[in-house]
């Protein structure tokens, strides 16, 4: 047999997630991986790298149940908030039985994980205004044990009404977990679930540093849920998710004033997408420009895909969003500097329609 013989089929079968850095480009400007554009310096304080880190480093834990509102013991970190999504599927579908469930134009990494334990995965088409389709969802709920909902919604950038978050969450009540995937909340804090927690045992809530707290390259995330739940994922997550410079860094970030400076980051993030999008509605090749609750936003464009082409060509690299359902010739744009929106948009106006 084949080395390629010997994997499992899912395996085989896999198409791993086109991460933003994985399809790769030569540019000066990079707005296709939602990240803060500019680094945060931090100062290591944990020189004991002889010694195996804690599983669940407490003061990161502490310091985010208190920025969170919540008990340490409804709090679990891990790498990123990618393997929150993965340690889900491990804890709560069987393979070849249960299913999870999620509703497209939306995130990648909820597929791939589903695909890589050999889970089912069902899509329920998001409605015209990208709200969730809650009787499709009623209609299709048969052997899903985890319901997906990223909100604000990558890539479309809008917040999943909390009324229809109710409903989800009544009629999943006792079969399937449903997940909020706040990665971009501190972008829109009012939006949060996590106060909905001690109500509902079946709702989670997954964060990260990777966005706001402008922390991708760290690589720690937080799954926020009734004790039960976590209890449950602290079976199967490994046994040192963390390394110890990681954990020194989330602990600092996640301080008084780690907390402060991020959102003195968000004001000015927020400002610069005003100014991105009010720029961007007075430019020929662009048809549409969305709201967004979020670092970036979502553009339709005339001839969508010679326009990413001819950008990345400048070094411009954005996200082609072509190819989801209801989306076509639609591109995602991160915000970042004065600087970097003044070449997108100078890049854009010079494009002929
Ligand atoms: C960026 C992102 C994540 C992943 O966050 P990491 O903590 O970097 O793994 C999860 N969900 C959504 C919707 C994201 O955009």
């Amino acid at each position: 047999m084949s080395i390629e013989e010997l994997a499992r089929k899912n395996v085989r079968d896999l198409t791993p997630y086109q991460s933003a850095r994985r399809l790769g480009g030569k540019g000066d400007v990079w707005l296709n991986a939602n990240e803060f554009p500019t680094a945060v310096s931090f100062d290591l304080s944990q020189q004991t790298l002889n010694r195996y880190p804690e599983c669940q480093p407490k003061a990161v834990i502490e310091n985010y149940a208190q920025y969170a509102g919540l008990k340490p013991e409804q709090v679990l970190v891990s790498r990123g908030a990618d393997e929150g999504i993965e340690l889900l599927i491990r804890a709560f579908c069987e393979p070849g039985k249960d299913a999870i469930l999620f509703c497209p134009p939306t995130y990648g990494m909820y597929s791939v994980s589903a695909e890589t334990f050999g889970v089912e995965y069902r899509t329920v088409p998001a409605l015209q205004n990208w709200q969730l389709d809650l009787q499709a969802i009623a209609d299709k709920l048969d052997g899903v044990k985890v319901v997906y909902v990223c909100s604000p919604n990558n890539p479309t950038g809008q917040i999943i009404n909390p009324q229809d978050f109710r409903v989800l969450l009544e009629m999943t009540r006792g079969k399937a977990l449903v997940v909020a995937d706040e990665a971009y909340i501190e972008f829109c804090p009012q939006a949060t679930l996590t106060g909905w927690i001690a109500e509902y045992p079946n709702l989670v809530v997954l964060r990260t540093l990777s966005k706001a707290f402008a922390l991708a390259g760290l690589r720690c995330g937080f799954t926020l849920a009734s004790e039960d739940v976590i209890a449950l994922l602290m079976k199967v997550i490994a046994p040192y998710p963390l390394s110890t410079p990681v954990a020194d860094i989330a602990a600092q970030a996640l301080s008084p004033l780690g907390i402060n400076a991020m959102r003195d980051r968000v004001a000015q993030i927020l400002e610069e997408r005003q100014y991105l999008i009010t720029q961007l509605r007075d430019i020929a090749c662009v048809e549409q420009v969305f709201d967004s609750e979020t670092n970036y936003i979502l553009v339709r464009l005339t001839a969508s895909s010679a326009v990413f082409k001819s950008l990345w060509d400048q070094g411009i690299i954005l996200r082609d969003q072509n190819k989801q359902p209801s989306l076509s010739g639609c591109l995602r744009i991160t915000i970042g500097t004065r600087d970097e929106s003044q070449r997108v948009i100078d890049a854009l106006r010079a494009e002929k329609v």
